[in-house]
């Protein structure tokens, strides 16, 4: 049974989809916004922000992504806390299932379904784990300084990647730790030049170049499994040596969040969705003729009146403001495709 039918309905609350749910409630769309398991989406899990134009001051994640929520709010968007687990984009009105279980799972918690005209993903990404943290997944192994770095205030902790996250994170670490050793697989890091700079100052910081993680140390205390450092290969000439630390925080990327739109929307073998402008980039594997088959809409997907934005379709930018852009131009579009459908 449908609990509601909107024109259009907002799968993810990041910077894409509030900014999305503005332009949309500004059309006087009235969006429902389905909010997921990460409410504000992935600048809620970072400090300071100071790329977002507007705060020449920056702006600490958090308060951006409450402010872009009341602002959409003010103009009629409703947001609700639930994570959509299902969808069914194979005829019109689109259906749409969620739980209010805060971890997303449909098996516990109110399930309800929802039907809209319309259907605009801003999904997000998330982290990227290494895939060998076993029980020290959440538990000495994280994907969130801002979360988690007050729990190794005095402790000596290490940081794997070399992008811009790792470079902030690690930065951001040194406020609680004595030591902050960063771990990357090559010599060069692809973080900003400026950001590797403010890194390179910080006297608390060490570095584990060209190094991967290939184990993780333990010792059990009770029932309880405790982190006690990480064994380290080189990527050179494949030595090995043993790190003590008592906490490891992974910035090693992130995966985009597509799996409930498998074999309804086209993606990329990595699971970004494929939209008009995406298939604007050279080597994005995509079917043969589906850029011609698309709607005339940037943000367009394989399926009419199904629009997508932000970093579920970015391969290249992933920026807060980039984000924000596209969920802009999604709303627009979406407007502009009920017009034509005398919505
Ligand atoms: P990223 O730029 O994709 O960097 C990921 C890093 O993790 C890379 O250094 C990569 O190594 C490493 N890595 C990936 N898989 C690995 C594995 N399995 N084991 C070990 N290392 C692995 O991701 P990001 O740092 O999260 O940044 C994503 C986007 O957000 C970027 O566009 C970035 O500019 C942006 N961002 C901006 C800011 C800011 O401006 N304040 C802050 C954070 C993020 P390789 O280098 O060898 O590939």
């Amino acid at each position: 049974m449908s609990e509601a039918h909107s024109a259009v309905i907002i799968i993810g609350s990041g910077s894409a989809g509030l900014t999305a749910a503005l332009y949309a409630s500004r059309a006087n769309l009235a969006p429902l916004v389905f909010e997921g398991k990460e409410p504000g989406g992935q600048l809620t899990l970072t400090t300071s922000v100071d790329n977002f134009p507007g705060f020449p001051e920056g702006v600490e994640g958090p308060e951006l992504m409450e402010l872009m929520r009341k602002q959409a709010q003010r103009f009629g968007a409703v947001t609700k806390w639930e994570t959509v687990f299902e969808v069914d984009l194979s005829k019109r009105p689109f259906q749409v299932r969620t739980t209010d279980d805060p971890s997303g799972d449909p098996t516990s918690g109110d399930v309800r379904t929802y039907t809209a005209d319309s259907v605009i993903v801003a999904t997000g990404a998330s982290a990227r784990w290494l895939g060998l943290e076993g029980p020290y997944k959440g538990n000495g192994v994280t994907t969130c300084a801002t979360c988690d770095g007050a729990l190794y205030k005095g402790k000596e902790i290490a940081v794997v990647g070399g992008g811009d996250s790792a470079v902030e994170e690690a930065t951001f670490l040194t406020r609680f730790s004595p030591k902050v050793t960063l771990i990357h697989r090559r010599d060069d890091l692809r973080a900003s030049k400026i950001m590797q700079d403010r890194l390179e100052k910080n006297p608390k910081i060490e570095y584990a170049l060209n190094s991967v993680v290939e184990e993780i140390l333990g010792e059990k205390d009770g029932n309880l499994s405790v982190l006690k450092g990480v064994r380290l290969r080189s990527t050179k000439d494949d030595s090995k040596r043993d790190l003590a630390i008592s906490g490891l925080f992974l910035a090693i990327g992130h995966v985009p969040n597509s799996a409930i739109f498998k074999n309804q929307l086209a993606m990329t073998p990595e699971g970004y969705l494929l939209t008009r402008s995406a298939l604007a980039w050279k080597d994005v594997e995509a079917p043969a003729g589906l850029l011609d088959s698309l709607p005339n809409y940037g943000t367009a997907t394989n399926i009419e009146g199904v629009f997508a934005c932000g970093d579920v379709v970015d391969t290249h930018y992933r920026q807060a403001i980039t984000a924000a852009g596209s969920g802009c131009a999604a709303a627009m579009d979406c407007e502009k495709w009920l017009e034509t459908q005398g919505e």
